[in-house]
């Protein structure tokens, strides 16, 4: 059994139009129950990397081990459902489907696979209920304020309950006190379902209620340095 979830090894990633390589060696470990944050200025890469830790994009090179399986040997059909049962994902624009309602966009990671069961609108309903959207259930997604299109979309990373959550600058379009609610749901929830939450932000407040800080700088991930006491 492993005990790290995540476990990536040396991974480079470059685009080629135009040129650039933005990932130069990306070497961790994560545990479930952890949360970490990832820090460093607009276009380091923290995008590319949390597309390559979901298993959305692939690195050039490098080794990559979630939950103690290898997706980068994994064919496309295999892949989406290991994704699927693992891994949650919360896009900076939400990425709701506008023809569906809330709580159908919170059960598609189950329609993708499975039958909507009753235990599947059980949690649908208890996890909306959470995030205070108990009453939009058959709203659509452009009749949402920002901050409850976020939380909608938290809901759908959650539905499968996955070992690991990536979100990317899940609080960055919202206002400060919209910021701060979406940032104490996932936190809760974070503790509560023991996921391995890996946060993308610029915000230094949200970084800091982490366990972990790392910043991506030259392609390259470092534990922030901590805080000095005088
Ligand atoms: P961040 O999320 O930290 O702002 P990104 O990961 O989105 O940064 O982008 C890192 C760099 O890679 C940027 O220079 C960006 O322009 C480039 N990049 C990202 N995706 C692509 C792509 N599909 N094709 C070409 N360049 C890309
Ligand atoms: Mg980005």
């Amino acid at each position: 059994m492993t005990e790290h979830i995540l476990v990536a090894r040396d991974l480079f990633k470059s685009f080629e139009n135009p040129p650039v390589t933005v990932l130069q060696g990306i070497s961790l470990s994560w545990s479930r129950g952890e949360s970490i944050a990832v820090v460093g200025p607009s276009g380091c890469g923290k995008s590319t990397l949390l597309h390559l830790l979901g298993t959305l994009d692939r690195p050039d090179s490098g080794e990559l081990s979630i939950d103690g399986c290898n997706p980068l040997d994994m064919d496309e059909v295999d892949l989406a459902r290991f994704r699927n049962n693992l891994i949650g994902f919360v896009f900076q624009d939400h990425h709701l489907l506008p023809q569906y309602s809330v709580i159908e966009n919170v059960l598609l990671p189950i329609m993708a696979f499975d039958r909507i069961g009753d235990e599947h609108l059980v949690r649908a309903r208890s996890l909306l209920d959470r995030m205070g959207l108990g009453h939009r259930l058959d709203h659509r997604p452009e009749q949402l304020s920002g901050g409850e299109r976020q939380r909608t979309a938290l809901a759908r990373a959650l539905i499968k309950n996955p070992a690991v959550l990536l979100c990317d600058e899940p609080t960055g379009s919202l206002d400060g006190e919209s910021a701060r609610n979406a940032a104490d749901l996932l936190l809760e929830l974070h503790r509560e379902e023991h996921t391995c939450l890996v946060v993308v932000t610029h915000s230094p407040d949200l970084a800091r209620r982490m366990d972990r800080e790392m910043t991506l700088r030259g392609g390259q991930l470092q534990e922030a340095a901590a805080a000095v006491d005088p």
